[in-house]
């Protein structure tokens, strides 16, 4: 058994240094890991030597993440086209690894491939001769190396998985307290996050009891698919339905995916959502139910705001009609008196050609994506890179700047860094003046529910440092949401100086909301007003406090 010297565990989610939150002692509503200076010291055996060094890269970790897509197909014939296919229509929401898993007459085939520097169809095309099988599953994802394939008292099974698991180290460490063993599957961040939830599972007697053992302990939330050697799709949506699982059916077989995108041109139609918390069993015959939804439901209203595809649904609502709404909300409310309306490409784009109708003013495209060569939303891990590829992406054409007064739509600001370079820009090709219109509120909370880089590390939003830079680093960041209030104001107008903007003006919660059409009691909004439908109002809970 382990000796914990020290086991202070601090604050939720992925908080730095300067974070001066309480832990809420919530074990599964709240994102609470131990902080990067917990020691854990095994005895130095063999055993603990290799724990140790597990725990090390977990130091260096904040819990462990990982945002993607996934697809799953069961059909009477070869399925390898659809879910290559399928796999594919997620690459916009993983950037690093992908692998695909089919199972046949002759057992499982899997491949993961590196596609850090490549499409994933071009890594994976060639390959498509070897695999056979009527029942795959496929996965598209920043950092793990998965499908996984499994063998325990379930049989053999190959999982996938878009997860973010807050309390890594803590399941790691349950885990390990009453049983001895060990994990294979490491990746460049340290232990592999699927290989962790199978693990979870693997502890209960049946395949469900282990699913919704799953959805008990993980803080953070996940969602995953499993093929079974009965050449079965198990599919699972998160507990609190963060992310969307769909299904898809056409005359041979169901489909699993987390975007309808991939449905369009497979020939599926939409069949219907899982609820929060549900799990299916997809045979070519259709799809039996094993665990029903469960009533809170908190989906990620960021799906909408930026990393959905454009021809996505979830809840049944489109993608680009809620951001065109979103944008007319925002003319309703903040118009600008310019020349032209543009969005920053991609997902700025459908909010601006909403605010572009709203007022009457043409809407044009100062800047062009140079897709030759950047065809997809490539994110190096360093910030400098990130934003030196975002800037090359980018060439301004200057015939529609020069003299011009123009509106700016973007899908969120978080660093600020990014926006600033490009209104620079504008303004170094003859911009006179640039407003500033952001399709959402200002980013207060990190996220700790999934891997979003737009909201994940808390200590660079600009919306919360300009706030601790007003009221110093105690500063009641609840304060700062009330867009009517004047720490609001005194915030957003620090950002547009900051900025060098014009104006400056976020869209509003209710009005979001209201473009979206779905309750505020059935979305996800804690990275703007940090309280969520997990928060059961513990005592110590930072909703509370903050
Ligand atoms: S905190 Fe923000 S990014 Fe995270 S799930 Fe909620 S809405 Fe999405």
């Amino acid at each position: 058994m382990p000796e914990r010297k020290k086991p202070s565990r601090r604050g939720p989610n992925r908080a730095g240094p300067d974070d001066n939150r309480v832990e809420c002692p919530c074990i599964v509503t709240h994102g609470v890991q131990y902080s990067t200076t917990t020691e854990f010291v095994f005895p130095d055996t063999e055993f603990g030597i290799i724990i140790n060094s597990l725990f090390k890269v977990f130091q260096n970790a904040r819990g462990i993440e990982d945002m993607g897509g996934f697809f799953g197909v069961v059909s009477k014939n070869e399925c390898v086209n659809d879910l290559f296919y399928g796999t594919d229509y997620h690459s916009h929401l993983g950037t690093r690894r992908a692998g695909m898993a089919v199972y046949g007459d002759n057992g499982f085939r899997r491949i993961i491939h590196d596609i850090s520097n490549a499409q994933f169809r071009s890594k994976f095309e060639e390959e498509l001769g070897e695999f056979r099988g009527r029942a795959g599953i496929g996965v598209i994802s920043d950092y793990e190396d998965q499908p996984i394939l499994i063998t325990s008292h379930h049989g053999t099974y190959g999982i996938v998985t878009v997860s973010f698991i807050g309390n890594a180290r803590e399941l790691t460490d349950e885990l390990f307290s009453v049983r001895r063993g060990h994990f294979a599957a490491t990746t460049g961040m340290g232990l592999n996050p699927t290989e962790l939830i199978s693990a979870i599972i693997d502890t209960q007697p049946t395949l469900l009891e282990g699913l919704m053992r799953v959805q008990e302990v993980v803080k953070g939330s996940c969602s995953l698919l499993i093929l079974t050697d009965k050449g079965e799709v198990i599919a699972m949506r998160d507990r609190y339905g963060r992310t969307p699982v769909i299904l898809g059916r056409n005359a041979d077989g169901y489909a699993a995916t987390m975007e309808t995108t991939a449905f369009a041109n497979l020939g599926y139609s939409t069949y219907r959502e899982l609820g929060p918390g549900e799990v299916v069993r997809l045979t070519a015959a259709g799809d039996e139910i094993l665990a029903l939804p469960r009533p809170e439901m908190a989906i990620c209203t960021f799906f909408w705001i930026y990393f959905g595809f454009p021809s996505s649904k979830y809840e049944g609502i489109n993608v680009e009609e809620m951001r065109y709404k979103n944008g007319m909300e925002l003319a309703k409310r903040s118009p600008a008196d310019v020349d032209i309306v543009t969005g920053v490409p991609d997902s700025g784009v459908a909010h601006a050609l909403g605010y572009s109708h709203q007022t009457g003013i043409p809407y044009k495209r100062p800047f062009v994506k140079y897709t030759p060569t950047w065809p997809r939303s490539f994110m190096p891990p360093d910030q400098s890179r990130r934003q030196l590829i975002a800037n090359k992406k980018l060439i301004a054409i200057p015939d529609f700047i020069q003299g011009k007064r123009i509106a700016c739509l973007d899908d969120s600001i978080v660093r600020g860094t990014q926006l600033r370079d490009q209104a620079h820009r504008l303004y170094d090709n003859g911009a006179t003046e640039l407003h500033m219109r952001v399709a959402c509120p200002p980013l207060l909370y990190g996220c700790k529910f999934l891997n979003f880089s737009r909201s994940s590390s808390e200590t660079e939003l600009i919306a919360r440092r300009t706030a601790q830079e007003i009221d110093g680093p105690d500063a009641k960041i609840a304060d700062y949401v009330d867009p009517d209030g004047e720490k609001h104001r005194q915030m957003v107008e620090r950002i547009r100086r900051r900025l060098g903007l014009t104006s400056l003006a976020y869209q509003r919660l209710d009005d979001m909301l209201k473009a979206l059409g779905l309750p505020e009691g059935r979305v996800c909004t804690y990275c703007w007003t940090g309280k969520d439908v997990s928060c059961k109002g513990c005592a110590d809970c930072p909703c509370a406090k903050n």
